[in-house]
């Protein structure tokens, strides 16, 4: 790769390429992912949870999460009046379960600071939970056309091989955030944040970027060169992680507690940890197995029935749920399929 960082760090990226923005522009105009769910009625609350509910996760993965949460809260007005546990259990399943924590908790800020009312300006939305540089400058341009900056995983793909950016630098956020602010465009915002994105997620693309398809072929750095350069990955296979429960049932419900760390399935609910709740007479054993995206979960859980209003000593949070409310709560999908097969 045609390393050219050392003079273009101290020089205008705007300057030399000025056509960047526009090239962008007209590409997206006819090229761009419009049918994408989020790209209809626009508004500051919809742009928000896409940008969340994309943050880590792909966009095929997102779409009917996205779908079932607007249907369920179509405004704001409806999510605030939601409870932590009615959005995580939209969200079960989409994983990284801090992002619909935050987005709770956003909703108390919105209420108390903007009078329940989603924030307009980039210094009031960088202070909600959840919500980086990027994510405003995302909700600013796409929702209210204002010139900001992004710099989502698909953005600095497409920049830094624009530009050529030298894989040893010590602070490539820094460079990138400059390129990005000096060339995102001043006109026709809501056209270039999409298509900037959209060009890193179907041109630009990690594995093989497409070249001769792209519209800023010419004066880009890297052009044709990437794959010529790129080392091999080595697949490394996840961590597998074993999980014992316990789940006592009654013929009204299901003993569960709420998960308290961060790993994996943070704040749903799941059956007792059989640390919690040591030897006690088992009626029937269950195995499972359920992959995610960072570690492989081995599952036994002891069935054992309880009397319904059994209680137990422990300052975790734990309740008897009701087995018409199972929908209700948000559980991990295995342990949701198991309580059904139940019920
Ligand atoms: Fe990416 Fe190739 Fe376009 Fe450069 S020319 S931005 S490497 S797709």
């Amino acid at each position: 790769m045609n390393t050219v960082m050392s003079t273009l760090a101290r020089t205008c990226f705007r300057t030399m390429h000025s056509d960047f923005p526009q090239k962008i522009v007209s590409w997206y105009t006819v090229n761009g992912r419009k049918d994408l769910p989020w790209r209809r009625n626009i508004s500051g609350y919809r742009i928000w949870i896409s940008e969340i509910m994309l943050q880590q996760t792909q966009v095929k993965t997102v779409i009917p999460y996205y779908q079932k949460f607007i249907k369920y809260f179509p405004s704001l007005s409806k999510l605030l009046q939601a409870s932590e546990d009615e959005i995580l259990s939209l969200w079960a399943g989409l994983g990284f379960y801090r992002r619909a924590k935050n987005i709770y908790k956003a909703c108390r800020i919105i209420e108390t600071d903007f009078s329940g009312r989603f924030p307009r300006t980039f210094d009031d939305l960088i202070q909600l939970p959840g919500i980086g540089r990027s994510t405003a400058g995302a909700i600013m341009s796409i929702a209210y056309q204002q010139p900001f900056p992004i710099l989502d995983a698909n953005v600095k793909r497409v920049l830094s091989r624009y530009i050529a950016l030298d894989q040893n630098l010590k602070q490539p956020e820094k460079i990138l955030w400059q390129a990005s602010e000096e060339m995102t465009a001043k006109e026709n915002i809501f056209e270039y944040t999409q298509g900037i994105m959209d060009l890193g997620a179907t041109v630009c693309t990690a594995a093989k970027p497409s070249c001769q398809q792209c519209p800023v072929e010419k004066g880009c750095g890297s052009a044709h060169m990437v794959l010529a350069n790129k080392p091999k990955r080595r697949s490394t296979a996840n961590p597998t992680r074993k999980l014992h429960f316990v789940l006592p049932m009654s013929d009204k419900g299901f003993l569960m507690q709420k998960k308290l760390e961060a790993e994996y399935w943070e704040s749903l609910w799941v059956p007792l940890s059989k640390d919690l709740i040591g030897n006690i007479p088992i009626n029937a054993s269950v195995d499972l197995q359920h992959k995610l995206s960072h570690l492989n979960l081995k599952i036994k859980i002891d069935i054992t029935q309880a009397a319904p209003d059994e209680q137990l000593l422990s300052n975790q949070e734990y309740k008897w749920i009701n087995k018409t409310d199972i929908a209700a709560y948000a559980m991990p999908t295995p342990i949701r399929k198991l309580l059904e097969h139940y019920v």
